[in-house]
């Protein structure tokens, strides 16, 4: 970066903590922000959905690990809170890292509150999320002026680890014909069933992407009425995109190279500004 024209960056001053997005893989995904908190950091908290490779454009930070290990259950949310006060009370430059985006169901905003009723200074650094980027790098396009108008941004399960029963699925599944849900292989049966019961067809098109934007990334393309059952042939991280969006990958996988130019059969029509 040092070849481009000046750029105020913010001073990451000791006693801060930055809150900050790493992307949902790919280390080219994440923002400048993030690469220039990297370079500054004293101490690294990061968690499981980081790309390890990130962490190395951090050479001299202190690294912790603050996620899920081997099948046991993660750190407590406030014991990381309370961890990155005392960091922050030592007077090092703190950097949290979160896979994707800091507050997109990250636990970013629950962070973030807990410090600031500890009076530690914070920043926060978006980050893209996997339900967007994630579906770009499947060629996805998470709207689409033929298909969607809006989309729901969906978590498959809440605090306990159930499918959250305080959602109205009959509601989600009216209200939008793009729904991208996170967390959601778990529970892809109870929410498959109930969103075919509030009147989604099982032909629905569904994508599945696991790992998205690493090299491991894969994408098993599917309908709802089978979604339940493919479900369960994959390993999480993995976000499933509901919606006939999910057509356009037929055109729109470039990591593939080139494909059907019309797979909703939407372009015969003369293109409207
Ligand atoms: N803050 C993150 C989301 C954290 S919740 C973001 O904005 O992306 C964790 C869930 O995110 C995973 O269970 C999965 O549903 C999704 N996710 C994160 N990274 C992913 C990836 N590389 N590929 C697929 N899904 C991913």
């Amino acid at each position: 970066m040092s070849d481009l024209p000046p750029f105020e960056w913010p001073v990451f001053l000791p006693g801060w903590v930055w809150l900050c997005g790493a992307g949902p893989g790919d280390p080219g995904l994440l923002t400048l922000h993030a690469l220039h908190a990297l370079r500054e950091a004293d101490v690294v908290v990061y968690d499981a959905l980081v790309e390890p490779r990130i962490l190395d454009w951090a050479p001299r930070a202190e690294r912790i690990y603050a996620g899920k290990r081997g099948g046991k259950p993660s750190p407590l949310q406030r014991d990381i809170s309370l961890r990155l006060v005392d960091l922050a009370r030592q007077g090092k430059r703190v950097l949290r890292l979160k896979g994707g985006d800091p507050f997109v169901f990250g636990r970013g905003g629950e962070e973030g509150q807990t410090l600031v009723e500890h009076g530690v200074p914070i920043r926060v650094v978006p980050g893209i999320s996997a339900g967007i980027g994630g579906l770009a790098y499947a060629g996805i396009p998470v709207t689409h002026r033929d298909v969607n108008q809006s989309v729901i941004f969906v978590t498959g399960h809440d605090q306990t680890g159930q499918a959250p029963s305080a959602l109205d699925w009959g509601a989600i599944a009216r209200a939008s014909e793009v729904i991208v849900i996170y967390m959601g292989l778990k529970h892809a049966a109870q929410i498959t069933g109930e969103l075919i019961a509030a009147g989604r067809l099982g032909s629905e098109p569904v994508a599945i992407v696991t790992d998205a934007t690493t090299p491991r990334q894969a994408v098993l393309e599917t309908t709802l009425g089978r979604l339940p059952e493919d479900a369960q042939r994959v390993e999480p991280p993995a976000i499933i995109c509901i919606g006939r969006n999910v057509l356009l990958r037929h055109a729109l996988d470039w990591q593939a190279g080139p494909g059907r130019t019309d797979p909703l059969g939407t372009r015969a029509r003369p293109e409207s500004a």
